[in-house]
């Protein structure tokens, strides 16, 4: 099988590029490393089932692959609200460009969307049939709304161009290789609590997210794109908690006592996020086995060797 994964040098995509590798198939990874790193996939450069496109997604470009998994995009609110207009261009002209190449060489698609299209729900769980409650033009709006008409892009090739599709809304995920400054709140509780420094709750903390180790993600992510279901289905682990339990957990895994310092909300911050995973349930037989307490210390773990050197 030959896999074209963009976005391939990210968090979720390296993953992504190990799954794949290890089960021997065959991987083409484009990415521009505007948020990811070489790093990633160093194990892989030189092997021969392994391919590295240097390209940036807003521009077309071909090659031939039998699946096509369409991650590029920046995912952390850092990232993306310092480049809003690059961020819009990525979601709406990338997703355009990787469509037309799925139909032009008709290979299976699946399309990273994300939980943020639901924005502040007024409905929890979230079910795939929620249709969100979204700002179009807060600054979040730029990842959030550029997300939301990828998926209405993705069905209009779906049903004008009968395109092999698979969506996915993925909820927040952590895990090994986050980065240390990408400004997520996993990584930084983590590299903040391990330099002993107070851990940034922005607002008062009592927003709730829901935390999916990235082994699950990637498994889900293989489930949805080996079924037949062409829906849109959410991915994400329903142990919902506070960003200030989160902290507490946090401190209590590294057995230090950290202090909390209080910053402002950023704007349009969603305060409630959990997935409904009963379509993964029952579509894909998936869902999540990785617990928070033992997803938080594998990721302990990685960010305690990763950056040894540092301290
Ligand atoms: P990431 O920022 O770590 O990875 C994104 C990758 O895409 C990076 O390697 C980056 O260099 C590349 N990229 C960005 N813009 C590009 C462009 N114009 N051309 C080529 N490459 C480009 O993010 P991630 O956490 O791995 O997220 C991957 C996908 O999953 C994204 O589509 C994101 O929206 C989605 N997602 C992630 C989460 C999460 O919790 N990690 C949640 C919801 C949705
Ligand atoms: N957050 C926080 N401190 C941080 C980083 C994030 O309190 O240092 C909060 C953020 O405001 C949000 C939640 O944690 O309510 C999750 O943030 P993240 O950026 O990880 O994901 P997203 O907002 O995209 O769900």
């Amino acid at each position: 099988m030959r896999n074209l994964i963009t976005g391939g040098a990210g968090f979720l995509g390296s993953h992504l590029v190990d799954y794949l590798m290890n089960k021997g198939e065959d991987v083409i990874c484009l990415d521009n490393f505007s948020t990811g790193s070489k790093d990633n996939i160093a194990l892989w450069i030189g092997n021969n089932r392994f391919k590295l496109i240097n390209q940036n997604i807003i521009y077309p470009f071909f090659c031939e692959a039998d699946r096509i998994w369409h991650l590029a995009c920046p995912a952390s609110p850092l990232n993306y609200l310092n480049k809003p207009i690059e961020t819009l261009n990525t979601i709406f002209l990338g997703t355009d460009n990787i469509l037309k190449l799925s139909k032009k060489i008709n290979a299976r698609i699946l399309i990273a969307s994300t939980s943020e299209i639901y924005g502040n729900p007024k409905i929890s769980p979230q079910k795939e049939t929620y249709n969100g409650s979204v700002n179009p033009i807060s600054k979040r709006s730029c990842y959030v709304e550029g997300k939301r008409v990828a998926e209405t892009l993705s069905f209009e090739f779906k049903r004008i161009h009968n395109i092999d599709l698979r969506l996915v809304r993925i909820f927040n995920t952590y895990g090994p290789r986050m980065m240390k400054n990408d400004g997520r709140v996993v990584s930084n509780f983590i590299y903040q609590g391990l330099n002993n420094k107070p851990l940034t709750i922005y607002g008062n903390g009592l927003q709730t997210r829901s935390f999916c180790y990235v082994d699950d993600m990637i498994a889900g992510l293989s489930r949805a794109m080996n079924s037949n279901y062409s829906h849109p289905i959410n991915l994400g682990n329903p142990e919902e908690i506070t960003i200030k339990n989160l902290a507490q957990k946090i401190s209590l895994n590294l057995n230090k006592k950290l202090n909390l310092q209080y910053l402002k909300l950023p704007e349009d911050d969603p305060i409630q996020r959990k997935p409904c995973i009963e379509v993964a349930i029952q579509e894909l037989k998936w869902q999540p086995k990785i617990s928070l307490n033992n997803g938080l210390d594998k990721t302990i773990h990685y960010f305690v060797e990763r950056f040894k050197n540092e301290r």
